[in-house]
């Protein structure tokens, strides 16, 4: 392995992937960099002309970290949401898929907005688009490239758009997209945050003119942060509210069933969904967890030791679970928040 010769052309000199994106030969570089930047090679062992003037390291951790070949998420697993799904597939799925068809006046936007409560489902959603769309997923929350990446964030959204570009169809997906792309004044603003606002708009402005096939969805729980420039450029904007009630049934069938737990009546879980007004997708699954504990908790409480619990004989999880669970597990939205989402659905969102 200390002898890797990566499969680059040598253009007559002694021309490595090394010398080619750093400029020198001399340069030591990890070999699972090496592999990194050899996947990303074209049919002629080039690196593509866009990842040459990037370092390396940055690619390379695209690559491993934020990128997902595999997003294995699908309509199916997402409850309720059906009037978004429709939208999603229409608007960004069948582009994804038919570039032919979607030309011209059919060309689709680049841009997606999800706003809407925290653990609602849009984070799925965005897994899967790709997943439906065949496209290599690219997820990065805006908080870590504003905080763990300092001074470098702007050199890291270059390298994801470089490394999104070679593995097209690309979904890239930017969470808490606010606090990458807020309103907040220029003179408060850091020096940093604004290059790195600004690089994004350009990287985003970039793909959107040309015939890449790239979507970018941007998630916020605060969309009314978000600038004008922000806005024009996620052109659709899907409110992704609570689930229904209907959608908290399927959340704790699917859930429990998933186990070969779920045993509660229709009238059972009726009282339960009466009961979880309000809970996100995301509150529900913390609820079944803890329900899911019920049985247990209590063959502890009959003296019964867990390395000698029967898993056969364990009773299954009841409406008095779920009634335990209510007092520990509680909704993380309040209504003040709701009317926040609506309103803003209402003047901005492509759904109102
Ligand atoms: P968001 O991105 O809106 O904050 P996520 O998509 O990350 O929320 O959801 C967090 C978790 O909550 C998911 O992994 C899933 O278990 C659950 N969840 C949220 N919404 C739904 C939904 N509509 N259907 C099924 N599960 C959901």
């Amino acid at each position: 392995r200390g002898n890797f010769v990566p499969p680059i052309r040598n253009n007559g000199g002694s021309t490595t992937i090394n010398s080619r994106v750093t400029g020198k030969n001399d340069d030591p570089m990890e070999d699972s960099t090496k592999k990194c930047l050899e996947m990303l090679c074209g049919p002629d062992g080039e690196l593509p002309e866009k990842l040459r003037n990037l370092e390396p390291r940055l690619i390379e951790h695209i690559s491993n970290e934020i990128m997902d070949k595999d997003p294995n998420v699908r309509w199916d697993d997402i409850a309720g949401l059906h009037h978004a799904k429709k939208c999603v597939t229409e608007m960004v799925i069948w582009p994804l898929l038919r570039p032919d068809i979607f030309r011209g006046c059919r060309s689709p936007g680049r841009g997606l907005l999800l706003f809407g409560p925290p653990g609602t489902g849009k984070t799925m959603i965005g897994k899967a688009i790709a997943g439906e769309a065949k496209a290599t997923f690219f997820y990065i929350s805006s908080s870590s490239l504003t905080s763990k990446w300092i001074g470098e964030g702007e050199k890291l959204v270059r390298a994801l758009f470089g490394v999104a570009c070679c593995r097209q169809p690309a979904v890239i997906f930017v969470d808490e997209i606010d606090s990458l792309l807020s309103q907040r004044k220029s003179d408060g603003e850091h020096e940093s945050s604004r290059r790195l606002k600004t690089q994004f708009l350009i990287e985003m402005e970039g793909f959107d003119s040309g015939n890449e096939q790239i979507l970018l969805i941007g998630a916020t729980n605060r969309p009314q942060e978000l600038d004008e420039a922000a806005r024009r450029r996620l052109t659709k904007r899907l409110y992704i509210p609570l689930p229904s009630s209907e959608a908290r049934t399927w959340i704790i069938h699917n859930l429990l069933e998933k186990d070969g737990l779920f045993k509660l009546s229709e009238e059972e879980t009726g009282a339960i969904c009466k009961l979880t007004e309000g809970y996100s997708g995301s509150d529900m699954k913390n609820l079944v967890k803890d329900a899911s504990m019920g049985p247990l908790r209590e063959a502890f409480q009959q003296g019964v030791e867990i390395t000698k619990l029967n898993k056969e004989e364990m009773r299954p999880v009841m409406l008095k679970d779920f009634e335990a669970a209510l007092q520990q597990v509680r909704p993380s939205v309040s209504a003040s928040e709701l009317g926040i989402y609506e309103e803003w659905n209402k003047q901005f969102g492509s759904l109102a």
